[in-house]
């Protein structure tokens, strides 16, 4: 029997069957998949072990009872606000929530603890998008659905590596691209992204130029009659700015024929939809970005329509959610707002809240500059790693280090921020967790439990209840499960709602507890004897002048290059849940920064490929291995942000981050920092198998979970290689109690432990990058090993072995290598790829990397 659910990661809300015993498979019947899976997806029943499980209560790093957590909890938050008033306190909550548990968190803080002071995680996400929404349609509304991706003539993904951050949507956009050739996809980012291997024009503008892009568009579709509605002030602006092609691809830094190309497309194609993400919200201008992408398409008709709109999505599985109930420092819940004249009434009264919180609050990075400055005191911290995932992290480490109380909620034990908690709370994790999310398109889906709750592990809407009920708020609080907090949510969204708010899903607010357990995927709005609307047109929106501004850094010479950040196609966050998962790890397994080849010949050779690299602003360092990229801009760094302290703490990229915000939304610019990247200067690379997780062992180290339980850990130090190998022998007791195979030839150090036949350890230490690859003698650890093997262990390969290549296809284990062969025996297309080797054939993801190397092949071979 399976059970329906939703994935966890991200906003593309897929809908999943957990059966038990078996691999997770997607649900064919849900609206967002159709029965499709990341390689993310795919991997789910692999995250569903107790391995790294935070599952009993802890006070200050000491296990005790919920009820002693509970009250101290309730206990410090109530002497905070007595002592210092309510915004002295805070909570920072999570797109990874369930609607339930952001309602009942939103609800705490803003109605009861009377603060604004709840910001999410979704801050660093999609708060321009949210920003650009109001500013244009009055409300967060998000116009169109998933739908118009494959309906449109012609995508435009805006600043979006669909392929990796969204891999369902960028397989069904694939799939309509197969059906009908002629529709075109466009591809605007400064990066050459997997999503760009099958774009018919990818435009590589400048970072932030993205403003001037659209507003060029906007003048041309003037000058050639394109628009349906006077622009006004907005046309005039962009006039100003970017009057023609010509200075349009000059702001851009892009070739005046692709601009043209790409104006000539959009005028020609009424069926035209803008997909845009984080390239465009994580920015100083994200907000403004959002209104120039919205306004070409409000001024010139091609919005409402099907195939044709402007599409904001998600990161989070619940990003959306948490716009619902408000969860953002500077919305109330159910779409009211502060400062529109009578929504405060209107939520006072539903909540029975006198105390309502009558401002905003601080916004993400605020939040954390007031904890460091002690404005705020008590800080609840609920399914987010801030001392990762912030920008400038040493500063918001300094913050929680010296914040007077702490509670942080987590399902994890990985989480950095859980070393400056004195109350952690075990959370439930996925597979357990039951309740609601809203993914990027609208649609509400249950996100069902089907495992029981692991140790002392339990809600996060429960708990808020506890801490609510301790301070004297029991009544309001007096929840029974889900489903009464979700009647809840729908009956206000329909409270005193006379239509002026869409987000209205009062048609909800009497489901039974059976209708709510087996509710299907509902797309809002849903209101109570109403007709559902599934677009959004522009009737009554406004086209918002902007002007096109640069990011606040600027590359000079101290910081010559500029750091881009952003995901992998195979990691989630800050790795809590996919860091575990070898299979996912195969993929990238390190953290990087890419730089194109042609940029390090600018230091002296000190950057090649493989190499560690220390990447340093004017916040922070991160210590990265090399990669060179040609899909780079020249002078234009990319990270991935994944990396936290329990895999590669000097891979924590966000501490170098600048924190400019964007002055409407607050979304930090996560993807433009000046910064400089210079060689580490590393003595000796190596690395270490074992089958136990190692202790740090170096000066830096990259902890990679490998199949069958073994643990690799890549380290690098500083001096001779040869002291660095003897020193880890005698740290690692190898040779100590244990037979050890022990050798050296030139600048290569290699011992291996082997006890009762089978080998337990290895340990290779080199002068360069270049050793042995790692597959093989991962897969010897715990093996036998015959006397004729044990040569090969400490060569790294048996005898004649093909130096193992990365894995593309995680869903089959396909290396590059295989790919490669499979190309060279006359594969042509994905598909003869996919029957000859099975790459590609699993959930997808791989496609883009596959179709590169088709790519290559076909670049190299005689005309
Ligand atoms: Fe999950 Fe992948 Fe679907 Fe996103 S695209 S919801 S990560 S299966």
């Amino acid at each position: 029997m399976s059970t329906r659910t939703t994935c966890p990661y991200c906003g593309v809300g897929c809908g999943v069957l957990a059966t038990p015993d078996a691999p997770v498979a997607g649900d064919p019947s849900h609206p967002a998949n159709f029965g499709r899976l990341c390689s993310k997806g795919t991997a789910l029943g692999e995250t569903l072990g107790l391995d790294g499980r935070l599952l009993y209560p802890r006070m200050d790093g000491t296990r005790v009872g919920w009820e002693a957590a509970l009250d101290r909890v309730a206990a410090r938050f109530s002497e905070t606000i007595a002592r210092h008033g309510p915004d002295s306190v805070a909570l920072y909550v999570s797109g990874q929530l369930l609607t339930e548990d952001y309602y009942a968190a939103n609800k705490f803080t803003k109605g009861f603890l009377g603060t604004g002071n709840i910001d999410s995680n979704s801050r660093l996400c999609m708060a321009s998008a949210v920003a650009g929404h109001r500013r244009a349609f009055g409300e967060d509304l998000v116009p169109g659905i998933y739908e118009d991706l494959e309906l449109a003539d012609l995508l435009i993904l805006v600043g979006s590596n669909t392929a990796w951050c969204h891999p369902v949507l960028y397989q069904r956009i694939q799939a309509a691209r197969a059906a009908d050739p002629a529709k075109r996809l466009v591809v605007i980012d400064p990066r050459r992204t997997a999503t760009c291997q099958d774009a018919d024009l990818h435009l590589a503008l400048r970072p932030g130029s993205d403003v001037a892009l659209f507003c060029g568009l906007l003048c041309h579709l003037a000058d050639h009659g394109g628009l349906t509605v006077d622009p006004g002030e907005a046309l005039a602006q962009a006039r100003a700015a970017v009057p023609s092609v010509a200075a349009t691809a000059a702001a851009c830094d892009l070739a005046e024929a692709d601009v043209a190309r790409f104006f000539a497309w959009f005028a020609q194609t009424p069926r035209a939809v803008s997909m845009f993400s984080q390239g465009v919200n994580q920015s100083s201008a994200g907000t403004d970005k959002v209104n120039a992408i919205l306004n070409v398409h409000l001024a010139s008709g091609r919005i409402g329509t099907p195939g044709a709109t402007a599409f904001s999505v998600t990161g989070q599985p619940n990003a959306m959610g948490g716009r619902e109930v408000g969860a953002l420092a500077n919305l109330l819940a159910a779409h009211l707002e502060f400062d529109r004249p009578g929504d405060h009434a209107v939520l006072a009264e539903f909540w029975r809240a006198p105390g309502l919180a009558r401002t905003a609050g601080r916004k993400a990075v605020d939040l954390f500059d007031a904890v460091g400055r002690g404005d705020i005191r008590a800080l609840w911290v609920m399914a987010t790693n801030p001392a990762v995932s912030l920008p400038e992290g040493e500063r918001v480490r300094a913050a929680l280090r010296g914040c007077e109380f702490v509670v942080v909620s987590d399902c994890s034990a990985l989480s950095d921020t859980l070393d400056y908690a004195h109350v952690a709370l075990p959370a439930l994790g996925w597979g357990e967790k039951d309740g609601t999310v809203t993914n990027s398109e609208r649609v509400i889906s249950r996100q069902r439990g089907f495992m029981p709750m692991p140790g002392e592990a339990r809600p996060d809407w429960w708990a808020i209840a506890q801490v609510a009920a301790r301070m004297g708020w029991g009544e309001q609080f007096a929840w029974s499960g889900p489903a009464d907090i979700f009647r809840e949510h729908a009956a206000l969204s329909g409270f005193r709602n006379d239509g002026a708010r869409k987000f209205d899903i009062s048609a909800l607010a009497t489901l039974s507890d059976a209708e709510y357990e087996s509710m299907e995927p509902t797309r809002w709005p849903a209101p109570a004897g109403g007709v559902p609307t599934v677009r959004f047109g522009g009737e009554d929106a406004r086209i918002v002048a902007v002007t096109p501004r640069d990011p606040v850094g600027v590359a000079g010479a101290a910081f010559p290059f500029l750091l881009n950040t952003g995901r992998l196609r195979d990691q989630w966050h800050t790795m809590t849940r996919t860091g575990l998962v070898p299979r996912l790890m195969a993929h990238r397994s390190e953290p990087f920064v890419a730089v194109h080849p042609d940029d390090t010949a600018l230091h002296d050779g000190g950057l090649e490929d493989g190499a560690l690299a220390e990447l340093r602003s004017a916040h922070g360092l991160a210590v990265l291995r090399v990669c060179h990229d040609p899909g780079q801009r020249r002078g234009e760094l990319f990270a991935p942000m994944h990396w936290g302290a329990a895999l590669c703490g000097q891979g924590r990229v966000n501490s170098a981050v600048n924190r400019v915000n964007d002055p409407i939304s607050g979304q930090p610019e996560l993807k433009h920092t000046p910064v400089a990247l210079a060689s580490w200067e590393a003595g000796w690379y190596g690395f270490y198998l074992s089958v136990a997780p190692p202790p740090e062992l170096a000066a830096w180290s990259a902890l990679i979970a490998e199949p069958g339980g073994v643990w690799r850990q890549e380290i690098a130090g500083h001096g001779a290689p040869e002291a660095a190998f003897d020193a880890l022998l005698a740290r690692l007791e190898i040779g100590a109690a244990a037979p050890m195979l022990r050798d050296h030839y030139g600048e290569r150090f290699r011992a291996a432990v082997i006890e009762a036949g089978r080998l337990r350890s290895v340990l290779f230490i080199g002068r360069t990058p270049t050793l042995p690859a790692r597959a093989w003698l991962a897969g010897m650890i715990g093996a036998e090993v015959p006397a004729a093997l044990r040569l090969a262990v400490l060569a790294g390969a048996p005898a004649g072995a093909e130096a193992v290549s990365p894995t593309i296809c995680v869903c089959h284990g396909v290396d590059r290598a295989t790919i490669a062969g499979a190309i060279a025996c006359g594969a042509r297309t994905l598909q003869a790829v996919g029957e000859a080797s099975r790459a590609g054939t699993g959930c997808g993801s791989c496609r883009p990397e596959i179709r590169a190397l088709l790519d290559a092949a076909s670049v190299l071979e005689p005309a």
